[in-house]
């Protein structure tokens, strides 16, 4: 620990023994001095917050296309509701909060334009050349493709941001990674910070997906009080203010399924924790299940409301049509690229020849990819228009 830094001096007394400390990262790729007045992880978070590949996020989305209406989700606000059901969790925990955060900022960095559907379809284009991971394509935006700094390519962040990034690799795919990837091959864990990011992913969108979804009129309220963590937080709200408005007693309610959750969530892991009595990071790293974790009988809730959205919503007609346009665009957009990569704006055609020199075809569709996924949803409708539409300008 750095006497200089007053920051994690001051927050490192607070934090458990089991957190992340900034004393005992196990570092950046590339060594840097120790950061003045914010901690290693708060610098993360910040580096995060200005790259590039966060801002894109605005404009990319998971299930409902952006310029379907101003008040459905994207993958910035996710993210940020992500960070703050995790920050919560942190903090109660006592685990390191801005690591927590720079995780959850960061873990949707990859993704592919239109959601899921961008990602299958880009998957499926390169499935002869290593296939393509959102997770692996979130570590490689902040190992290889922001370029903001003079003395290294990406953000040089921790170890431990990194590990947090990389939630799921394919066996294949952690070979190659050293290191980060050998948690993977050997089952164990990542650390708390990155644990709870992961859950509270899964509170944060199975959430407000039922939000999105009453809003775009696919769920009803009579639908959703089939769902029994929906129900049974709906009566309580109806009970108490049997004149409440539709908009607020919906928004009541979703209050209150998250705040269970997020309750039951610090309780949970709070009780494991004290099952496990990890002594350090370490400790949580070599154990072979997370810590983090719903008690049985919110999982099993909270894993009903998950099979209803993707009965009622992912698998709606109206979603299904427009994840078949999302994957035709991606597809197509593959397709011309790859067949001829001069037909990508220069600097990700030099990329491309780069790439092929060294890796082959497997080098040349890496760099489509990494092309293709960085676009928003609207810039990939606009380069497909571009180079499908003749009447569109090039
Ligand atoms: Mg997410």
């Amino acid at each position: 620990m750095s006497a200089v830094n007053d920051v994690s001096a001051t927050t490192a007394g607070l934090l458990a023994p089991y957190a992340a400390h900034d004393g005992e990262s196990r570092g950046r790729r590339y060594p840097e001095s120790p950061p003045q007045f914010r901690s290693e992880f708060q610098r993360d978070r910040d580096r995060i917050i200005h790259s590039n590949a966060f801002r894109r996020l605005v404009y990319k989305t998971q299930v409902f296309v952006n310029h379907e209406g101003d008040l459905y989700r994207t993958r910035v606000t996710h993210s940020i509701e992500v960070a703050q059901i995790a920050r919560s969790v942190a903090l109660a925990l006592r685990l390191n909060e801005a690591l927590t955060e720079a995780i959850s900022l960061a873990h949707d960095l990859g993704h592919t334009p239109f959601g899921h559907a961008g990602q299958d379809a880009l998957n499926e284009c390169l499935r002869e050349y290593g296939g393509f991971e959102h997770n692996l394509q979130s570590l490689r935006v902040v190992d290889e493709l922001e370029e903001r700094y003079a003395e290294f390519r990406g953000l040089n962040l921790t170890f431990e941001c990194r590990e947090g990034i990389l939630k799921h690799c394919s066996l294949r795919h952690a070979r190659a990674l050293g290191e980060l990837g050998e948690r993977f091959i050997m089952r164990r864990q990542p650390g708390l910070e990155a644990q709870i990011a992961n859950l509270a992913d899964e509170i944060a969108y199975n959430n407000h997906d039922v939000d999105d979804g009453i809003r775009a009129q696919l769920l009803d309220l009579a639908a959703l009080r089939e769902v029994r963590i929906f129900r049974r937080q709906h009566d309580a709200v109806v009970a108490q203010y049997p004149q409440l408005g539709e908009r607020r007693l919906v928004h009541e309610t979703i209050r209150r399924m998250i705040n269970h959750l997020v309750v039951d969530f610090i309780h949970t892991t709070q009780t494991q924790l004290e099952r496990a009595q990890p002594r350090s990071i370490d400790e949580v790293r070599a154990l072979t299940a997370p810590l983090a974790m719903l008690s049985d009988a919110c999982r099993e809730e909270h894993l009903e409301l998950k099979a209803f959205l993707r009965e009622q919503v992912y698998r709606h007609y109206k979603v299904l049509r427009m994840t078949s346009k999302a994957r035709r665009v991606v597809e197509q957009l593959f397709e011309a690229f790859f067949k001829d990569v001069s037909l990508m704006p220069r600097e990700h055609r030099d990329q491309a020849v780069q790439a092929e020199t060294q890796h082959g075809a497997a080098g040349r569709a890496r760099a489509v990819a990494d092309y293709i996924a960085g676009m928003t949803d609207r810039y990939a409708i606009l380069e497909h228009r571009r180079l499908f539409e003749p009447a569109e300008r090039t």
